[in-house]
């Protein structure tokens, strides 16, 4: 299947959408170099793509102002458990697409002959979201097959020590958005809530407990930021590196966030309008 993968970027025009767990295991900008050498035409964040959720999901809350809870639904581990364990909760999904899917819808509307790959730090991207969204993404590469294909194809970070650049739209600081609580706190959505109404939260546990709370009427909470895996995307199961503790990952992605911001993203910073007329809206059943 890597190999079929491999096959797929080197045969293709193809866009390598990375999440930006990736600096857990990677060097930046090496990487970019690394993925244009084997054989990515474009190379990107999902940033810009999480923005657009952002905007969407602030829209959505405005205009449901009766709606009495609202769920996070980026992450398919947490929708799944919801489908198994609290089936009475998905009619609370926020109904709009995940950051890697409305990155891809703004791919394939500018470059519809491009292959788009997403880098995933998460199996659950692969086997339950994206053959959902065939239409957008072509492949998933998790960041342990990434290592496995750089290492076969001989690609090494310290021959990519030249300063690269995202093929990115605008300058973001959605890069946090692996952090738990990334999504709550990028999109400013405390200025639509009172206090003590947004709940960020992740694990199992952790959310099991969420639900309990609430079924039992006690809670105040009306929004849920849920992610499945401890700390967020930081500890999803398909990191390399797993001797990081989730503080540590903290404030690897911090650092990230601060040093690619001052990386100046030249011409393509600021074309917004990329993203105009795209739908990120999704039936709930679909998610
Ligand atoms: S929290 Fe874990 S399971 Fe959910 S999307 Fe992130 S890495 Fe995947």
């Amino acid at each position: 299947m890597t190999n079929e993968k491999v096959k797929l970027i080197k045969n293709n025009q193809s866009i390598a959408m990375l999440a930006p767990t990736f600096v857990l295991d990677f060097k930046y900008p090496n990487i970019i170099g690394m993925l244009r050498h084997l054989g990515f035409d474009k190379v990107t964040e999902l940033t810009y793509g999480a923005r657009m959720v952002n905007w969407a999901y602030v829209d959505y809350v405005k205009k449901h102002p009766e709606q009495k809870l609202f769920i996070s639904s980026p992450c398919p581990t947490v929708v799944s458990f919801i489908d198994t364990e609290y089936p009475e909760f998905r009619k609370f999904l926020m109904p709009i697409v995940s950051p890697m899917v409305a990155m891809a819808m703004i791919y394939k509307k500018h470059h519809a002959e491009y292959k788009v790959v997403f880098i995933s730090p998460c199996f659950a991207k692969e086997k339950i979201e994206a053959p959902k969204f065939p239409k957008f993404i072509d492949a998933v590469i998790t960041l342990q097959e990434l290592k496995q294909i750089f290492d076969a194809e001989n690609i090494k970070e310290d021959d990519f020590k030249k300063d690269y650049y995202f093929d990115s739209f605008v300058r973001e600081y959605t890069k946090i958005y692996p952090i738990s609580g990334g999504l709550a706190s990028t999109s400013h959505l405390s200025k639509l809530f009172g206090e003590g109404e947004i709940l960020v939260t992740d694990g199992v546990a952790n959310i099991k407990k969420a639900f309990d709370d609430i079924k039992a009427g006690q809670s105040k909470f009306r929004f849920l930021d849920l992610l499945n895996c401890d700390g967020g995307c930081i500890g999803g199961p398909a990191v390399n590196n797993k001797a990081l503790s989730v503080e540590e990952k903290k404030k690897i992605i911090l650092e990230y966030t601060t040093r690619s911001s001052e990386h100046t993203m030249g011409k393509h910073e600021g074309k917004v309008d990329y993203a105009k007329d795209i739908d990120f809206g999704i039936d709930t059943e679909i998610i």
